[in-house]
């Protein structure tokens, strides 16, 4: 066993490390249980929201610093990194490195922007716990944690055009995206600048550190061009979202959770963990 790591592992969840029909990681604990056995960090990226993935992290012993709402925001547990004069707040366990946009501004951003498009949106803001229930297929219990939002609005595009209205925000200087199940908008932020940032964290300790990513869907993209190493999975039924082609990017054979193990393993080998 190596006591140093070189490598680390940035992964999105939903459709990625977690299975887009169940939210369950199946065929990737006992790799993900390899990963913390050889100390290498598995940072959760994720469109889910801190009280989501910390739920998440306790479920699956997974003790590393994540980033929430798709680069909205990077939580360091505490002591994890000496002195990174960065962090902006402390919130229980964690210190927190905020990038994003407050939520409140961002709806009000996506009402002005709807209005003048003349799309029919509804954030999830404006949803039932029944509502974000049926669309997510989540439980009432995880539900309530989907809906503490603080830097990223999911919604549905009920009616109209969504490039005009992707353009529309991006005249304000913000972002949409668009995950496995929703529209988003964020202001400032994205998962590769969230990425960059906490891989400088960890090069200023370790020196040269490879850094791998993996995800499904297009809000995945800054991610992948932050990373040295990039892998997609397929969605279910075998289709790879579609994504421009990246020179460090490997479209790998299996959808979610098998395709995961897949590249890690891999790239466990390659890296003398085998
Ligand atoms: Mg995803």
């Amino acid at each position: 066993m190596k006591t140093r790591p070189n490598f680390l592992i940035f992964t999105d969840l939903d459709g990625t490390l977690l299975s887009e029909t169940d939210y369950d990681p199946g065929p990737a604990r006992p790799v993900l249980e390899r990963c913390r056995q050889n100390s290498i960090p598995v940072i959760f990226c994720s469109s889910k929201t801190a009280a989501e993935i910390i739920a998440l992290r306790e479920t699956l012993g997974n003790a590393d610093p994540f980033i929430c709402e798709n680069g909205g925001a990077i939580y360091l547990p505490l002591g994890a990194f000496p002195e990174t004069g960065i962090t902006t707040r402390r919130e229980g366990d964690y210190e927190i490195i905020e990038i994003g946009t407050p939520i409140s501004r961002l709806r009000e951003v996506l009402r002005r922007a709807t209005a003048k498009t003349g799309a029919d949106v509804k954030g999830m803001g404006e949803m039932s716990l029944e509502e974000v229930c049926d669309l997510t297929g989540l439980k009432e219990k995880e539900a309530i944690l989907a809906m503490k939002r603080q830097y990223d609005e999911p919604f549905i595009l009920i009616s109209g055009n969504s490039e005009a209205l992707e353009r529309e925000i991006k005249s304000q200087g913000f972002t949409m995206t668009r995950g496995g199940r929703f529209f988003h908008i964020l202001g400032g932020s994205d998962k590769g600048k969230a990425v960059r940032i906490l891989s400088e964290l960890y090069r200023k300790g370790a020196g040269h550190l490879l850094a791998a990513g993996l995800g499904d869907a297009e809000n995945d993209l800054p991610m992948f061009r932050a990373v040295d190493r990039a892998f997609l999975v397929q969605k279910p039924g075998g289709q790879w979202g579609s994504l421009p082609h990246l020179p460090n990017l490997t479209r790998i054979e299996g959808v979610g959770p098998e395709g995961w193990v897949k590249a890690i393993d891999s790239l466990l080998n390659e890296t003398g963990y085998g």
